[in-house]
């Protein structure tokens, strides 16, 4: 009897320990991507990146002498309805953890058991399950330190290899196609140069792993500060995905270690980051919803999109640094770390604006969305999370300008006001946007909406005052 393989987050052969049993078992093996409601509340450039996915994984199975079927609805009747197509006996799953897939697997769990199906989930998208990591109390971990220090020394498995064999079934059920479900439709303009900028799939996630490893993870210290440079990893849009294993990520940084490579310490320890975030996200769900600290309920943020928040969404705010990296957002579907901190900081400090207005904005526009690290992120950057910025740290956009790009290579990359002889690059976030934005490459460059001296001093009254 069939095994059916529930993919979600999980997108590759590789490392996929789901798969690796239900090929094992030697029973034919199907599986499925479903179309429910969580995918339909997905934001526009996930959908895009999402499809793009969907095609890839397809395409590899497909070389594999597999399929990836395709259904929409409510997982659970999707599962039965397939059940009942195909005579299966099993369905597996790669483990989730946030509450709104978590509950839906539970329910999902309790009913197909309860028709008499084996539904097994698996390890595979972090590489310690939060209930497994403990402090010395049974407590869980509210600092990111001292995580770092339980977990750095713990053995991790080897990654699996790509299974030998995906046996298929007798008869295919139906699928529907991947271009029917218009998941490209939600980027009303500029969805093929996004798409551009997007590298998929597992064999490209390898790839990208291999490089980084061989040229950059020696000086990722100093290079991962520069947003104008090539310094990191980029695998946060394979990791969302699945296509890459945190596992492999891993023992690739372990590796790199042992070769002397000093810096692949940094890189491990920025794996244990997402690690954090779904540890939090496990044990305090609200994490993805509400501020962390309760007291911070009462601030008075701004919850409106006032003209100095559609600046901020825009990339018009005035200040280069902001402004650069919303638009790199916007175009590549992805920002630099240093980026995200900087209008982070700017949002809710200088303009004393709810994080969740920024967490939303970014959910619609990254092609790395997380929900963990997304909202970890922005209650870190407003102070409102387990280990935030104090309330005094508020980064100046100016100083860390001259700090992290001081001949504004990068600015100039995206930022076409200013110059003369914009690069391309700048001027494609023309190409994308709304014309009701009504932004023009020729047009001036705006004055600040707010300077950093104002943003810090009204952000320190502010917070200062309420005793945060
Ligand atoms: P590298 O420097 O190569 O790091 C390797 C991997 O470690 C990353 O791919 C990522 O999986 C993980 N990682 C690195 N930094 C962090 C971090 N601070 N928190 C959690 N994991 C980390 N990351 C997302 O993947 N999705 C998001 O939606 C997201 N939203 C963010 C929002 C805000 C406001 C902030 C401040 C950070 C956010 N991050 C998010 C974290 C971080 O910015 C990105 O993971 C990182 O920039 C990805 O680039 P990279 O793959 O080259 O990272």
């Amino acid at each position: 009897t069939p095994i059916i393989v529930w993919v979600r987050r999980d997108l590759r052969l590789a490392d996929h320990p789901a798969l690796t049993a239900a090929c094992e078992s030697g029973q034919p093996v199907i599986a499925v991507y479903i179309h429910d409601d969580q995918v339909a509340s997905l934001g526009g450039a996930q959908k895009l990146r999402l499809d793009l996915a969907l095609a890839q994984f397809g395409k590899t199975l497909a070389d594999r002498g597999s399929r990836l079927i395709l259904r929409k609805g409510p997982a659970l009747g999707v599962l039965r309805d397939l059940i009942r197509e195909t005579g299966a006996g099993a369905v597996y799953w790669s483990r989730l953890y946030h509450a709104t897939a978590n509950d839906r697997d539970a329910a999902v769990k309790s009913a197909l058991k309860a028709d008499g199906i084996v539904a097994r989930s698996f390890t595979g998208h972090l590489l310690f399950e939060p209930w497994t990591v403990a402090t010395k109390t049974g407590g869980f971990y509210k600092v990111y330190t001292p995580m770092w220090n339980a977990v750095r020394g713990n053995e991790v498995a080897e990654p699996l290899p790509c299974p030998a064999k995906i046996t298929a079934p007798a008869v295919w059920p139906a699928s529907d196609a991947l271009a029917d479900w218009q998941l490209r439709r939600a980027m009303q303009r500029g969805g093929d140069i996004l798409a551009r900028h997007c590298t998929v799939g597992e064999d490209a996630a390898r790839d990208r792993l291999g490089a980084f490893i061989a040229d950059r993870v020696a000086n990722y210290v100093k290079g991962r500060d520069l947003p104008a440079i090539k310094g990191t990893s980029n695998l946060s849009e394979n990791l969302t995905f699945g296509e890459i294993s945190p596992r492999m990520c891993w023992h690739a940084g372990q590796r790199a270690l042992r070769d002397g490579k000093a810096d692949a310490e940094v890189f491990l320890k920025e794996l244990v980051w997402r690690e954090f975030a779904y540890h939090l996200a496990h044990h305090t769900p609200r994490i993805l919803t509400d501020n962390w600290k309760e007291d911070w309920d009462a601030f008075p943020w701004n919850t409106q999109i006032t003209p100095e928040v559609a600046a901020w969404q825009q990339g018009r705010t005035g200040i280069p640094f902001v402004d650069a990296a919303m638009r790199e957002m916007y175009v590549t579907g992805t920002m630099h770390n240093r980026g995200r901190m900087i209008v982070a900081s700017y949002l809710t400090k200088h303009l004393l604006t709810h994080w969740k207005v920024g967490l939303d904005w970014f959910a619609d526009h990254l092609i790395d969305w997380d929900p963990a690290s997304n909202a970890m992120g922005w209650q870190w950057s407003a102070g409102s999370g387990p280990d935030a910025t104090p309330y005094f740290r508020v980064f100046n956009p100016v100083t860390q300008l001259d700090k992290f790009d001081k001949d504004r290579a990068y600015v100039k990359r995206w930022i076409a006001e200013r110059y003369r002889s914009p690069q391309d690059s700048a001027l494609t976030y023309f190409e994308m946007i709304p014309q009701s934005w009504q932004m023009r490459p020729d047009a001036a460059y705006p004055d600040p909406v707010v300077t950093p001296e104002q943003g810090r001093t009204r952000a320190l009254d502010a917070y200062g005052n309420r005793g945060f």
